[in-house]
């Protein structure tokens, strides 16, 4: 019968003899893995096995993301405290600073608290369907004074990537997605094919049909499409399989998303699921949790990601955004993720701390006062 004592042996042993090994983490970390696992008398043996299992061949911020397993996220108590440690708050937008089309509860109160104090606020979100300057009209609509130069949609983030990539100004990029995403590509000066004009496309599969695509595309990308159809399938799969290089962007892979509070409903990754069956190739994620938007940022402003708090209302994808980046996080429950979603023991991400909603900012930091 396996012991806890010899599956920590066994670890010991694995430790001893890491120098050999192709770990991530050098045999002092790994130590350190071992005196900081041996906390775990209350797990069971399999459960150790498995974290142990898990962090002997890991990056640094996965190490550090597993470590925090073990221990649940505590609760936002001292507002200030975390407020003088960050220089910048990354906020998600949707069930952080509104709900579909309502604004929460003292966000505008709370967003002019954290700007009398000198923090730099940026937002992000993984919804492509609009653009930078179509996301700025609606914090306008909602009476929040944001420029569009601190929003970072996923849209914008797709067209930074190939901004960062020099990709080819006279090659083209076929989208799977909706207005953002064109919009972006625009600006930064690319061609582009597909959108919603290929919305209402329909094949009529005549014997013999075969299905015409430009060999000038070298991108697809693939985001949110609430016209997404078998024509944008298969005109996105030739460009893959057929043009030499193309690559596979997709701006988020998203289960699920609201578009009504009624339900959930299917999310960018649902296409970008479909073409990966078709092309047999995953793509390159430049929303979160992929880093490609947090290096941006950092670069951008020359910030250092350890004086960045990241908030959102997501655990895959904020909360693990924040975390990749090695930022300091914040879980709000004014979105998707309860309390129980968060202390369910099938829950891995753990953010730093916990809080209701944003403003409890001001509230918390009355009560430290
Ligand atoms: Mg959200």
């Amino acid at each position: 019968m396996i012991t806890k004592a010899a599956v920590l042996v066994s670890a010991s042993v694995t430790a001893a003899s890491s120098s050999s090994s192709k770990s991530l983490i050098n045999p002092s970390h790994r130590y350190l893995c071992l005196e900081r696992l041996s906390f775990v008398n209350s797990l069971s043996v399999s459960a150790l096995a498995i974290k142990w299992r898990s962090v002997s061949n890991c990056s640094p911020n996965k190490f550090s993301r597993i470590m925090k397993t073990r221990a649940s996220t505590q609760p936002l108590k001292n507002a200030d405290e975390l407020i003088a440690s960050v220089e910048t708050f990354i906020f998600d937008c949707d069930g952080v600073i509104w709900k579909g089309d309502k604004l929460i509860d003292g966000v505008p109160e709370t967003l002019d608290m954290l700007r009398s104090k000198g923090k730099r606020l940026v937002f992000v979100t993984n919804n492509s369907t609009k653009s930078r300057k179509q996301y700025g009209k609606k914090f306008e609509t909602l009476g929040l004074n944001v420029n569009e130069e601190e929003i970072f949609a996923s849209s914008f983030a797709a067209a930074a990537y190939l901004k960062s990539i020099n990709f080819p100004k006279d090659k083209k990029v076929y989208v799977i997605g909706e207005d953002g995403i064109l919009k972006e590509l625009e600006l930064a000066g690319f061609q582009y094919l597909g959108g919603p004009d290929d919305g209402g496309k329909k094949i009529e599969l005549k014997p013999g049909f075969l299905m015409e695509h430009d060999k000038d595309v070298g991108a697809v990308v693939v985001g949110f499409d609430r016209y997404f159809n078998y024509y944008k399938v298969q005109y996105g799969t030739l460009c893959i399989r057929e043009n030499p290089g193309c690559l596979f962007i997709a701006t988020n892979r998203d289960a699920v998303t609201h578009l009504t509070d009624a339900q959930e409903w299917a999310g960018g990754g649902s296409m970008v699921g479909a073409i990966c069956g078709s092309t047999q190739r995953e793509p390159l994620i430049v929303g979160k949790p992929s880093t490609f938007m947090m290096d941006y940022l950092a670069n951008k402003f020359g910030i250092l990601k350890s004086q960045i708090c990241m908030v959102g209302d997501r655990l895959d994808t904020d909360i693990l955004f924040g975390q990749n980046g090695g930022c300091k996080t914040l879980l709000v429950l004014s979105g998707v993720t309860t309390l129980s979603m968060l202390q369910s023991p099938s829950n891995s991400i753990q953010p730093d701390f916990y809080s209701n909603k944003i403003s409890d900012f001001l509230s918390l930091k009355a009560a430290t006062v």
